[in-house]
């Protein structure tokens, strides 16, 4: 395994995000798989929203909708999958919460002081939206959690030196909130490029979030190191991976 490990100063705190080689075709059956009694692995079915998913022991112990992203899970108890959301957050630990990544940012986001976690799937619709700053909205709301006391981490993703629109995006981003025109250059006549990782950090902190972290990593440009739905259309895709430990 060749992940980057994150918030490694934390005890029983398991935070992730896969690299190519470690394959997530394979490696979201085989953390099921090793789950044990207690535990649980989320994965939400993504659809660019910004609506972020609590999950408690209420939640854990309903109804479930039926396995489709891995339907060989299926009979794997722990193994659970979520409609149309694309953050989760949850303060139970064992449960492993997991996002997947083909140049979309992962926005981490962990309270120690509360012991919550939380994690979103920020394409650039999800970016646009805000779901960075809903995301630890949601804990402060759920858990009490404290804007100066959430450490938050933006993962590898497509960046600024690749991220191309056209005028009808842009326009988007900038109906959504004016503020984004800072992020967004001219590449050339017909297109404009965007920092969606400053997007995402611009929402934490209008959330009060100090404690930023950036990986700067372009998943469109480390070829070696990323799968890139722009680059090659690639189907495989990074895991976003966080979990308080029992
Ligand atoms: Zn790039």
């Amino acid at each position: 395994m060749n992940k980057i490990s994150l918030f490694g100063q934390f005890h029983k705190l398991t935070a992730f995000f896969s690299l190519k080689p470690d394959r997530s075709f394979d490696l979201i059956p085989s953390i099921a798989r090793g789950l044990e009694e207690g535990e649980y692995l989320v994965k939400p079915h993504m659809v660019h929203g910004k609506h972020v998913q609590v999950i408690d022991e209420e939640f854990l112990g309903g109804e479930h909708i039926k396995a489709e992203g891995y339907p060989e899970l299926a009979d794997v108890p722990g193994y659970i999958e979520v409609p149309v959301t694309d953050g989760l957050v949850t303060d139970v630990p064992g449960v492993g919460l997991v996002t997947t990544h083909g140049d979309c940012i992962a926005v981490f986001a962990y309270d120690p002081v509360k012991r919550a976690v939380g994690v979103a799937h920020a394409g650039w619709k999800g970016t646009m939206l805000g779901i960075a700053g809903e995301l630890v909205k949601t804990m402060k709301e759920q858990y009490g959690s404290k804007a100066e006391d959430i450490y938050t981490y933006i993962s590898p993703g497509i960046d600024k030196c690749h991220f191309e629109v056209r005028e009808d995006v842009k326009k988007q981003f900038l109906d959504t909130a004016e503020w984004t025109g800072k992020y967004i250059k001219r590449k050339d006549e017909e297109h404009f490029l965007i920092d969606l990782k400053g997007v995402n950090k611009k929402y934490l902190e209008l959330e009060g979030i100090e404690y930023i972290e950036i990986n700067e990593d372009c998943t469109y440009c480390k070829e070696d190191l990323y799968w890139s739905y722009r680059r090659s259309k690639d189907m495989d895709r990074m895991l976003a991976y966080i979990r308080l430990d029992k």
